[in-house]
């Protein structure tokens, strides 16, 4: 069976043959938006928006939170590379609605092997030596996919960094749909002043 490296350069050759046009692309992205968004393996922001190679930028981490590193990224999108619209996605039955700070911290200090999720939560299978770095980390988590947008959009809109006139609008896209739904007090919140 191939790895999974192999799996990748493969896909990554036959890609690259057919590259074509793409070679002339500009660096600024040409819908001049960006997505903030979960890294959630489910979640294909150029396919649920309809993207293709050079349309927008795509920023995402654990729950698609603003956080310092997002917010670089988003200042750095609208000062040197044009963005002038943001997006705010956040998504049911995310993974990170499913711990918390503490329980965090606790499954890194017992060991750095995988924890599993069974019905009554996280749960470190390893054999330590685990580590008390995990204190010092804001894991970000949800409790509850509405306010996270909405606290998110909230942060964004009155960061210095960020200017009055970029509208930021939130959005849940439903992992059982597909669809993308409106968070109008978000939206409404991010409205450019
Ligand atoms: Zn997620």
């Amino acid at each position: 069976m191939a790895s999974t490296l192999e799996t990748i350069l493969d896909a990554n050759r036959r890609y690259a043959e057919g590259f074509g046009e793409k070679c002339n692309l500009a660096m600024p992205p040409a819908r001049r938006f960006a997505i903030l968004t979960c890294m959630d393996a489910r979640l294909d922001p150029a396919k649920f928006a309809g993207l293709a190679e050079g349309d927008a930028h795509v920023v995402r981490n654990a729950g698609g939170r603003a956080s310092d590193d997002a917010i670089r990224s988003l200042v750095i999108s609208y000062k040197l590379l044009g963005t002038r619209e943001w997006f705010v996605i956040h998504h049911s039955d995310c993974g990170m609605e499913t711990f918390s700070d503490e329980v965090m911290r606790g499954l890194l200090a017992k060991s750095l092997d995988h924890a599993v999720l069974e019905a009554d939560g996280w749960h470190d299978r390893g054999s330590g030596p685990g580590t008390s770095e995990g204190q010092y980390i804001d894991w970000l988590t949800i409790r509850n996919q509405e306010e996270s947008v909405l606290e998110d959009v909230r942060r964004l809109r009155g960061h210095p960094l960020v200017p009055p006139w970029i509208p930021i609008y939130g959005f849940i896209y439903d992992v059982r749909s597909g669809g993308l739904l409106p968070v109008p007090a978000a939206t409404k919140l991010g409205s450019a002043k």
